[in-house]
């Protein structure tokens, strides 16, 4: 089938709001026969829900946690962009729109991020409306920081639990409608397949969790808002629950992939202790308004520190290296989050590594503490000179704008950051690819939408910071709301999808297999040992540095180790019964395919950009080389029987409103 994004015709600023204007609408007395089932309630699912039962249609949603207030979501620490230029600072809606274009290296659909730009401003109002305690300024005015990747400060936030308040607002606007009865809320379930009737998607199969009665659920358009697959690199700082399988099931039914090799690594994350981890910890990139990145200047010093013979604070100015400072005198420590987390590893490759297992960079807050300490004695008309004091006063600036996360790196590593920096290494973080859709946030099946993380975005191949949350509310609260009332306009005398026909039991079946073979599979092997093993794979060859070689290799790798999974996996417990091991077979199942397919578009796209960074694709630099003429697509993918089989379609990215340049930092 060949890609049709249905972008409007028209200027760039005009295109969202004419398109508005033309759709089909459903009236209001007509939504009350149309069912939509949302599949997640992050803050994607959740704002979709509210907004999409508050319109009057009738609502299913379905989240595998018990509750959809403790979704992926809850974790987002730093903030939400929006273009209100509240600091006066030049913002602007065509600024945030170059600003994503460019940080994401040129290969994401121009109309659906000016889109984006121009609705996140509405995120703000209908946030602050419900209540969400953003930050703000003593004289009461809404605070705003600064994220990688641009010149201004457009961030709102809410301490370090921007996600968390965002979706408590999402949370209560939802609660208020299941409380109408509009919303019919399934927690602790999990959708483990698409239902297709005459080739649209009309219902999903899901395992209740507690009790392992599979159901079949009809509606007459599906929405799939199921987060990102960053999860299949094991180790990352997703939620342990997050997983690929709903996005993964539509891909098998007919929705394509996009770009699922653009995944974005953070660079300031708790660096990896040892194997018996489960999960790693973000610091906020917030953090690098105020923190300083640097390793020590000479090797020797280095090795001191790691041999624990040398403090951080033993070195002077002149024996650190700020490299990012160094490197790119503009943006310095807010460079993007790919160009922060490369020179991160290009430092420690070459040895200044300053943990025991060489991979860790120091974040440190001294300076700005003895910053904001100077400024608060004079503003308190205290001795300027007070060293004591003036770290005591700054101190405390730094905890009221950070301070649960000092709590919390002080809690996982046993170090005092106010005193001794930090020390922090790239993770696995978000992904940008996921299910292809079109303008209307329509996948390549009729009928099932995708939004938030799960769809592959409009971020391109790097997500700046703070965009995520952005993404996710607009799709949810702005644009899916019209864009599904266009789709369901012809179905308004569909009447009810029935749940006996046979496409409902054909795939109730197939579900039911699968779960009847991992139980009575009795392999010798735990989930989580193939787990670890595939994550092992794609961070070694498929993770921050990839070259042609290493992924030709972890392609075949994961392929057998499929194989293996499916003959030597041991799954406990029963199929009956509340089971997490059953729970995590399916979807390590899942991303043992997704993780192929994820090492083929990596081998295929031939240039370096964003998250995506080929070895053989540099600068003498070091420096990300796109290569705009090859490959200024979209890459989605069609299953076609098994990963290695999957057929490219190309979207061709046309940029008509900003000029295709070099991405520069410096
Ligand atoms: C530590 C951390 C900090 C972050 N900080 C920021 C930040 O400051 N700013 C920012 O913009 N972004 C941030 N992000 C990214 C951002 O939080 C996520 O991209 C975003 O919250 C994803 O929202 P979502 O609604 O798409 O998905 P999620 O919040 O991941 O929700 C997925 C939902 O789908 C459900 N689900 C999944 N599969 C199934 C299934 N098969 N059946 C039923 N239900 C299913 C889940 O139960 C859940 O309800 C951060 C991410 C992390 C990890």
């Amino acid at each position: 089938m060949a890609l049709d994004s249905k972008v409007p015709s028209g200027s760039i600023s005009d295109k969202w709001t004419s398109y508005k204007d033309h759709i089909n609408l459903v009236n209001p007395a007509n939504k009350r026969n149309i069912d939509i089932i949302v599949v997640g309630t992050g803050l994607a699912g959740a704002s979709a829900a509210a907004t999409l039962a508050e319109l009057g249609y009738n609502v299913k949603t379905f989240c595998f946690q018990d509750s959809p207030r403790r979704a992926h979501s809850i974790a987002a620490q730093g903030g939400i962009n929006a273009a209100k230029n509240y600091q006066g600072d030049g913002d602007s809606t065509f600024r945030l729109f170059y600003d994503t274009i460019k940080g994401g290296d040129y290969r994401s659909r121009e109309a659906n991020v000016h889109r984006l730009a121009e609705v996140s401003t509405n995120i703000i109002d209908q946030c602050v409306m419900q209540g969400v305690p953003l930050a703000r300024e003593y004289g009461g005015l809404l605070d705003n920081r600064s994220f990688g990747g641009t010149l201004v400060a457009r961030t709102f936030y809410a301490k370090g639990q921007t996600g968390q308040q965002l979706l408590l607002g999402a949370y209560s606007a939802m609660n208020r409608q299941i409380g109408r009865g509009k919303i019919k809320s399934h927690t602790r379930h999990e959708m483990l397949d698409l239902v297709l009737v005459d080739g649209k998607a009309r219902g999903i199969i899901a395992r209740n969790l507690v009790t392992g009665e599979i159901e079949r659920h009809s509606a007459h358009a599906v929405v799939i808002a199921s987060g990102g697959y960053g999860n299949v690199f094991f180790l990352s700082t997703y939620a342990m629950g997050s997983n690929a399988t709903a996005a993964w099931k539509i891909h098998k039914k007919g929705a394509y992939m996009a770009n699922l090799c653009f995944t974005q690594i953070h660079p300031t994350c708790i660096p990896v202790s040892g194997d018996h981890q489960s999960k790693l910890t973000l610091m906020s990139e917030s953090l690098r308004n105020d923190g300083r990145i640097w390793v020590p200047a000479k090797l020797e010093d280095a090795k001191a520190i790691r041999e624990g013979k040398k403090k951080p604070a033993d070195l002077s100015e002149a024996e650190r290296d700020y490299y990012l400072e160094r490197r790119y005198p503009s943006f310095g420590n807010l460079v993007p989050r790919d160009v922060a987390s490369r020179a991160a590893k290009e430092r420690c490759d070459a040895g200044f590594g300053v943990n025991k297992t060489g991979e860790a960079v120091y974040l440190d807050f001294a300076a700005a503490i003895q910053r904001y300490g100077k400024e608060q004695a004079y503003v308190k008309g205290f001795d300027a000179n007070d060293a004591a004091l003036i770290t005591k006063l700054g101190t405390k600036v730094i905890e009221s704008k950070y301070g649960n996360l000092f709590q919390m790196y002080e809690k996982i590593i046993d170090e005092n950051p106010y005193v001794t920096p930090m020390m922090i290494y790239p993770a696995v973080h978000y992904t940008m690819g996921g299910t292809w859709v079109d303008y209307n946030l329509q996948t390549t099946i009729p009928g099932c939408f995708s939004i938030g993380e799960s769809n592959f975005s409009d971020h391109g191949a790097n997500r700046l910071g703070a965009s995520a949350l952005m993404q996710g509310l607009a799709d949810g609260y702005f644009v899916l709301p019209y864009t599904i009332g266009d789709y369901l306009a012809p179905d308004i005398k569909t009447g009810t999808i029935s749940t006996d026909l046979p496409e409902f039991v054909e795939a109730e079946k197939k579900v039911k297999d699968q779960i009847e073979k991992f139980i009575n599979n009795k392999g010798t092997h735990s989930v989580d040992y193939f787990h670890k093993k595939l994550g092992k794979i794609m961070w070694d060859k498929v993770g921050m540095a990839r070259n042609a070689k290493g992924l030709a290799e972890a392609i075949e790798e994961i392929a057998a180790l499929r194989e293996e999974f499916h003959k030597d996996v041991k799954v406990t417990g029963t199929a009956d019964s509340f089971n997490q091991e059953l729970e995590k077979a399916g979807r390590v199942s899942d991303f043992l395919e997704l993780g192929e397919l994820f090492a083929k578009d990596a081998l295929h796209r031939n240039e370096s950009c964003g998250g995506h960074f080929r070895e053989e694709y540099q600068s003498e630099e070091g420096e990300a080389q796109r290569d705009d003429e090859n490959f200024a697509y979209v890459a989605a993918w069609e299953y076609k029987g098994k990963p290695s089989d999957a057929v490219l379609h190309k979207e061709p990215l046309v940029f008509e409103n900003i000029k295709l340049v070099t991405r520069s930092y410096k």
